[in-house]
């Protein structure tokens, strides 16, 4: 089903709809997910449509001054939150300033828009019925909440987003499953995700982090460090257990188990033995973490080994952070640093926007950068993103640069959804995904990246037919 969001600014009755969709007088839910103090939500019902319903009219008691800013934000956030806007101005007030601000937002950041002239029963309102088009959302619907009047029209405009709903939820359920996807079942269109913590990490589930690079790169310094670290917090020997590949540490109140691959390689005696050895080794960490942590020697940055380990980390899906290690070393930081992030671009592509920090193990500089990105990435590789946002976004993306028609075919995106986090995976309808350019898959995978600011981590994108 869908959700719909009733906005506009302050006693225009917006709860009076609320009311009488939700049909109980009191439908405060605050302790939803995703449902802010402000935001009422309530299951609707409309003749024979059931559909979520979001109220923005918990400000309209509010008479501070930031009342503005903070209802502007409000709408901003339920219109995110839903599929379809019913922006509702009063039609005996006729159009104010403060409804142009609001039609605004709705312009900019909703994919539909209903527009309702609210306390227009009988011919009441009917000059302000008609000052309604300059609104620029197209014919307004002719409501009264108060009376009951105008929802039979109302439900004759939402019918078809209803069935339309229905419809790709049921194709994008198949796709998925022929694709072999295990849909996120808790994912409803019109649902916040973010209440699941289950993934954050805890004394139970510490976060797996693998060191990587080449030898010498200083990993083990960086790990001893980082030891040291938490038994100045918990005393010589507390809280540390290593057994032959890992070790467990709270870093700064981070429970993490560390692979630790310089450690193995130490066994090695002999030097080709010994890079042999780092490359099978770095690999099965990689495949153990979460979160792969590719330590470069600022001297020599970006050789082979550190490539390979590097594309391999962001093959097998893993949220990567590039540390520099050894900055202490370095005269020219800034030049410096300006260099790396262009090798870094050049040479890395595939791990754009993984955030890159500069460190010296050695003398723990740049550690607290080092935490936060890692705590950073490990968020962003479990991020959701509803159902209804993405396809809002996805609109807006074809808008501005529409896909294109391969031997005059053109391709046809109907409808987006995650299907998996760890890292994001996304299914995208379409008609002729064989024809689909990289081209036009990498512009959306950018895309994600930058508006949903997703650093650090993979992003999958598939492209599949819905028959
Ligand atoms: P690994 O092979 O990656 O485990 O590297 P090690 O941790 O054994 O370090 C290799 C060498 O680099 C050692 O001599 C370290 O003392 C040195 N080293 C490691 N980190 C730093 C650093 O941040 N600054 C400086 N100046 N030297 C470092």
């Amino acid at each position: 089903s869908f959700t719909l969001a009733i906005v506009g600014r302050p006693n225009v009755g917006k709860s009076t709809l609320f009311n009488r969709l939700v049909g109980k007088k009191l439908a405060l839910v605050d302790d939803q997910p995703g449902v802010t103090r402000d935001l009422r939500e309530g299951d609707a019902r409309l003749g024979h449509l059931r559909f979520t319903v979001i109220d923005t009219a918990g400000l309209e008691e509010a008479t501070d001054e930031s009342l503005q800013g903070r209802m502007r934000k409000l709408t901003e956030r339920a219109v995110d939150m839903a599929d379809v806007c019913l922006f509702v101005m009063d039609a005996r007030a006729g159009v104010t300033p403060a409804d142009h601000v609001f039609a605004e937002i709705l312009r900019k950041r909703s994919a539909q828009v209903i527009l309702a002239a609210n306390k227009a029963e009988g011919r009441a309102g009917e000059a302000g019925l008609f000052e309604a088009y300059e609104l620029g959302l197209g014919e307004p619907l002719r409501l009264s909440a108060e009376h009951g009047e105008g929802m039979s029209e109302l439900a004759a405009v939402l019918e078809p987003i209803s069935e339309q709903f229905a419809e790709r939820e049921k194709l994008a359920a198949r796709a998925m499953e022929d694709a072999g996807l295990t849909p996120l079942t808790d994912l409803d269109v019109d649902e916040e995700p973010e209440e699941d913590e289950s993934w954050r990490p805890s004394d139970k589930r510490p976060l797996q982090v693998a060191v990587v690079g080449r030898p010498n790169a200083g990993k083990s310094t960086l790990i001893n460090k980082i030891i040291k670290e938490d038994r100045l917090l918990t005393g010589p020997e507390a809280g540390i257990t290593r057994d032959s590949i890992s070790l467990r540490v709270d870093w700064d109140g981070l429970p993490m188990r560390i692979f630790d691959t310089a450690g193995m390689r130490k066994k090695a005696k002999v030097q080709d033995k010994l890079e042999k050895l780092s490359v099978s080794d770095g690999l099965r960490a990689v495949k153990f973490a979460e979160v792969v942590v590719v330590l470069l020697d600022a001297a020599i940055p970006f050789e082979q080994q550190d490539l390979r380990i590097a594309d391999l980390a962001e093959r097998e899906g893993r949220a990567v952070v590039v540390a520099v290690n050894k900055w202490d070393l370095e005269d020219e930081k800034q030049a410096k640093l300006k260099d790396l992030r262009e090798s870094f671009e050049r040479l890395l592509p595939q791990l754009r926007g993984a955030p890159l920090v500069t460190v010296s193990a050695k003398t723990g500089r740049g550690l607290d950068r080092l935490h936060k990105a890692i705590i950073s990435a490990h968020e962003v590789w479990n991020r959701r993103i509803s159902t209804a946002k993405l396809n809002r976004w996805l609109i807006a993306m074809l808008e501005q640069h529409p896909p294109p028609a391969p031997g005059g075919k053109r391709i046809r995106l109907r409808y987006m959804t995650q299907a998996k986090t760890r890292p994001p995976a996304f299914v995208v309808m379409c008609s002729h995904p064989d024809l689909m350019p990289d081209s036009y898959t990498r512009y959306l995978v950018n895309g994600l990246r930058a508006d949903f600011d997703m650093p650090g981590t993979p992003i999958r994108l598939y492209m599949r037919s819905q028959s």
